[in-house]
């Protein structure tokens, strides 16, 4: 049945054909070819895929090197304690050499340094859009999860919906839940995926593929999934060096901003609880905030070591992801103690993105 679908979407009009001959004009690099090195001309057509949207923000600055603009900013050094395993406890990491990169999900970029942006996704004969634009860095969260054939996903705060979206491309998931707390974010989930899957209600969400939920993911319990992603609220860096709107380094936020890492730390606790024995969760961040990044990872796995019989192990992914530094700007890895970080530079403007790799072992 998903491979009806995807034909329906492989049907172009005349108008679709010239269309994505134009992206063959833009020379677009194929993720997907990047990291199998295959054959480019194979992999040319675009349905409704995912798109990298190169320099949204020219010269990005990180948070932490505006001077003046806010006096409130935590101060990262007081959660440096993080670093210090002491007693007992101590995090496995073991080395990963691969990356799975799943043949049905077709991932474009414009060559490095282009400036190019993608112009708005149009819709197709079938009415599903062509492509989804999203942050380069976002894929990498999902191809961390290294979702199989059958699994099971929780997507724990998944509004908008592009790191959903990104999974089910990949067609692998028996079942993907996108949760999110409130009303009109899960609404926006909705919108989203109504965009892109062709005959969402009858052949997503009543054959339950898809499912949407509105739950507080600190307190979902009971429920026990194959892969669960936490991308969680933080202080989203790019978007707070742009706009005032909102801005979490308001003073009005401080209180809530200072409460992050302790809330995101519960969310990942909730999430590390939900994964089956074997099972992969993913923690990500959009910011290069250590405490809200490493920080967090310690802090929970730290918890779950006190309370719990659960036993995990952090996967660290230098190696397999050296075959995607022509894509992305990684951090150094010494930087980081157990997750990656991509940094958005001039040339490849995606991220920041944090991501944390974590197996449950027992
Ligand atoms: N994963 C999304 C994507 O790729 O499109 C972006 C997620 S955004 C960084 C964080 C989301 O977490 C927001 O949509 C927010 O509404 C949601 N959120 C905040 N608190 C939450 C909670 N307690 N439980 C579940 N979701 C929550």
């Amino acid at each position: 049945e998903l491979d009806k679908s995807v034909n329906s979407v492989n049907e172009h009009s005349e108008e679709e054909t010239k269309f994505n001959e134009q992206f063959d004009k833009y020379k677009m690099l194929s993720l997907n070819y990047k990291l199998n090195h295959a054959n480019y001309d194979d992999s040319r057509y675009i349905d409704c895929t995912a798109g990298l949207s190169a320099n949204t923000l020219q010269e990005f600055i990180p948070a932490t090197q505006i001077k003046g603009k806010d006096k409130d900013y935590v101060l990262e050094s007081e959660y440096y304690e993080y670093c210090k395993e002491d007693g007992d406890f101590n995090i496995p990491v073991e080395k990963e050499y691969d990356l799975n990169f799943p043949e049905h999900l077709n991932v474009y970029c414009f060559p490095e340094g282009s400036g190019n942006k993608f112009t708005q996704p149009r819709k197709g004969s079938t009415g599903v859009h062509n492509y989804y634009i999203l942050d380069g860095g976002s894929v990498l969260p999902v191809l961390a999860l290294d979702i199989r054939p059958g699994n099971t996903i929780m997507d724990l705060c998944a509004s908008p919906g592009g790191k959903s979206f990104i999974a089910l491309q990949t067609l692998y998931p028996d079942c993907v839940v996108s949760n999110d707390i409130s009303k009109s974010r899960t609404d926006r989930i909705y919108k989203v995926l109504g965009e892109y899957f062709y005959d969402l209600e009858e052949r997503w969400l009543k054959t339950k593929r898809i499912k949407v939920t509105q739950n507080d993911g600190r307190l979902i319990s009971g429920e026990y999934y194959d892969r669960v992603l936490v991308d969680v609220p933080c202080t989203t860096d790019r978007h707070s060096v742009k706009e005032n709107d909102n801005n979490i380094f308001k003073s009005t936020r401080l209180k809530e901003r200072l409460k992050l890492p302790e809330f995101q730390t519960e969310l990942l606790v909730s999430a590390l609880k939900m994964v089956k024995k074997g099972g992969i969760v993913v923690y990500s961040t959009c910011s290069l905030s250590p405490v809200q990044n490493d920080g967090v990872v310690y802090m929970a796995l730290q918890e779950l070591w006190e309370d719990s019989n659960m036993e995990f192990v952090v996967k660290n992914l230098n190696f397999a992801l050296a075959q995607t530094q022509d894509v992305f700007k990684l951090a150094d890895a010494n930087i980081f103690r157990y997750g990656n970080v991509v940094l958005p530079s001039t040339h490849q403007n995606y991220g920041p993105t944090y991501f944390c790799k974590i197996q449950r072992i027992k």
